[in-house]
């Protein structure tokens, strides 16, 4: 695999990073996780404003000017020879705070790390979309926004990843995370929908969660579909009550969701709602797609 490594591409083997650097030390450090559909590249320029957000939300500086990043996205792909037709490419972009000797000011690290990395896309299998997947509530918390802003996309990822460990530990495929007032908020990688009497809802951002780029086109599509949505404040009740409930990010787009904490969601079966805005994302996401 090349590997894109502060100014050029180099080999797997040879692309190490200090032991000094900040983002190894504190998970002091942001990142974006972005997809191709063959060769083109889905919100790209939404996911290059994200990262540049979340780095701006820790003061952090990106060494590489804005016209710059499609050419090197592409040629990551190019080089690890994904991101053609039949081979989607999963891009995971990193800016870390860089090397500097140990203790918290920023300033210690002079230079940032930047690291893009590409692979194939391993999407959810099929199988997977017919018959949904299982969530549990987890009893790991939610960062409090006020102490972490949920919109800086971090290199510090514990609070995802205890969820994910009780996840795994419960055979379920992901975790959904309460706030602090108990409300919902997200999955550990993904955006939470619910549909309820034909009422598609979502927690609100105010609850400390994600603001999705596929959360968003979703939205939009419902929306355009006539499907009446809220955006509001849940607790896990709401999710126990639900007719359907979806999960959505960059990779897996719409995922069905058919059992929450061993109860089934509705029927049990991916619902008609989830069917139809999974229809309609793939139908548009070719509108997604910058040139
Ligand atoms: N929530 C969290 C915590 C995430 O890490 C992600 C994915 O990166 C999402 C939601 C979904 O975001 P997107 O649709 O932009 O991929």
């Amino acid at each position: 695999m090349w590997i894109y490594l502060n100014d050029r591409f180099v080999k797997e083997e040879e692309a190490v990073i200090s032991v000094f650097d900040h983002g190894f030390l504190y998970g002091d450090g942001v990142y974006e996780t972005i997809r191709s559909y063959g060769s083109r590249i889905f919100m790209r320029d939404q996911h290059l404003a994200r990262l540049r957000r979340s780095a701006e939300g820790i003061g952090l500086r990106i060494p590489i000017p804005d016209q710059r990043w499609p050419n090197l996205l592409h040629e990551a792909m190019t080089r690890n020879d994904v991101g053609h037709e039949g081979t989607d490419a999963y891009l995971r972009i990193t800016v870390s705070r860089g090397a500097g000797d140990i203790g918290l000011d920023p300033a210690l690290c002079p230079i940032p790390t930047v690291v893009i990395m590409t692979k194939p896309l391993h999407s959810p299998s099929p199988e997977q979309y017919r018959t949904g997947v299982n969530l549990i509530v987890a009893r790991t918390r939610r960062n409090l926004p006020s102490a972490i802003s949920p919109q800086i996309k971090a290199t510090n990822f514990l609070n995802n990843i205890l969820a994910k460990q009780e996840a795994i530990a419960a055979g379920a495929f992901d975790s959904i995370l309460l706030n602090w007032e108990s409300h919902l908020t997200e999955c550990t990688v993904s955006n939470l929908f619910f549909v309820r009497a034909g009422r598609l809802c979502t927690p609100a951002l105010a609850c400390g969660l994600l603001d999705g780029i596929t959360r968003n086109i979703v939205l939009g599509l419902a929306r355009e579909a006539h499907i009446p949505v809220d955006e509001g404040y849940y607790g896990v009740e709401a999710i126990h009550a639900a007719d359907e409930c979806f999960l959505t990010n960059t990779s897996m787009e719409v995922m069905p969701v058919t059992v929450v904490d061993s109860h089934p969601v509705g029927n049990g079966t991916p619902g008609l709602v989830t069917q139809q805005l999974h229809r309609l994302f793939i139908a548009s996401r070719m509108r997604f797609i910058e040139p």
